[in-house]
């Protein structure tokens, strides 16, 4: 049944009781949300006022609660509220993970490599198949691109991906020994191997404190005023300053898990929300629509 838009952002009817308060989903977080390039948060050219000019229409695919490229942005929380922000995920989920199965600091690049745009479980299915084969650089460029293709092909962009991998796996033996370099510049100096790769690497295989900002971290850092920037980058810096540092190590786990589980990009579950008093987003959705009731 479709929802309807209306009832969405009614809020509680007089005197009824106050929605339920549920713990999120306790499933490891997702490490590896695609990359998110750079948006930059533009005004729309202005529209010719003529007598023929006829009204913006909204493309089917906008949302109330902003996109991912342009996501609504809140006023800024305070210092304090932002630690207890993100203090009160991280007591919902003591010990957080993520979701992408590896072995290895090098099985754990591939696999955040070919995620970029595919899902965790796609990319377990494919790694399911290629790890027992080529769990190490050695193995994976005698595998070769065709070879590492027949276990991909199912993933986005797989073609790029595979020759990424490959090229990654041929540079970490000539120049790291055949061994993942716990150094961003030199990460970054890796085929297909961004600044949020090379985070959540050195986060993850070697407990840096490091911000891998995905589309779900962007999205939340601005939605909620925990850390509003333009930029991925922007934001990846606001939270390295706002988050309590004991808390670092972690705090990208806890963002990510909370925006895919909860603080969903076209529908924020505000009604089960474990930090909603302290969100500062103005367009709160706090009533399940009639088809999640
Ligand atoms: S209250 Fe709503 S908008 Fe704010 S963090 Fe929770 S789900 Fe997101």
């Amino acid at each position: 049944m479709t929802a309807n838009p209306s009832r969405r952002r009614r809020a509680a009817p007089a005197g009824a009781a106050s929605p339920p308060a549920m713990a999120p989903p306790q499933a490891a977080p997702e490490v590896t949300a695609p990359e998110v390039t750079a948006p930059e948060i533009t005004a729309p050219p202005a529209t010719r006022a003529t007598p023929r000019a006829r009204p913006a229409r909204a493309t089917p695919t906008a949302s109330r609660h902003g996109s991912a490229e342009a996501p609504r942005r809140a006023r800024k929380m305070s210092a304090a509220q932002a630690a207890a922000f993100v203090r009160t995920l991280a007591a919902h989920n003591p010990a957080p993970r993520t979701e992408l199965n590896y072995t290895s600091p090098y099985t754990l690049l591939v696999a955040v490599a070919l995620s970029a745009q595919a899902t965790d479980v796609s990319v377990n299915k494919a790694t399911a198949t290629l790890f027992p084969l080529a769990d190490t650089p050695q193995k994976m460029v005698a595998l070769g691109e065709a070879g590492l293709a027949e276990h991909i092909r199912r993933i986005g962009l797989w073609k790029a991906k595979a020759r990424n991998v490959i090229a990654l796996s041929r540079l970490l033996i000539e120049r790291h020994g055949g061994e993942v370099p716990a150094d961003r510049a030199a990460l970054e100096a890796l085929p297909g191997v961004g600044r949020k790769t090379a985070n959540v690497v050195l986060n993850v295989a070697f407990g840096e404190e490091a911000m891998a900002v995905d589309t779900h971290i962007f999205r939340l850092g601005n939605r909620t005023g925990l850390a509003p920037g333009r930029t991925p980058r922007a934001v990846e810096d606001a939270l390295m300053k706002r988050v309590p540092p004991e808390l670092l190590r972690d705090a990208h786990h806890w963002l990510i898990l909370h925006g895919r589980y909860i603080c969903k990009a076209r529908l924020p579950e505000c009604w089960h929300c474990v930090v909603r008093d302290l969100c500062n987003y103005g367009d709160k959705v706090l009533w399940p629509p009639p088809r999640a009731a």
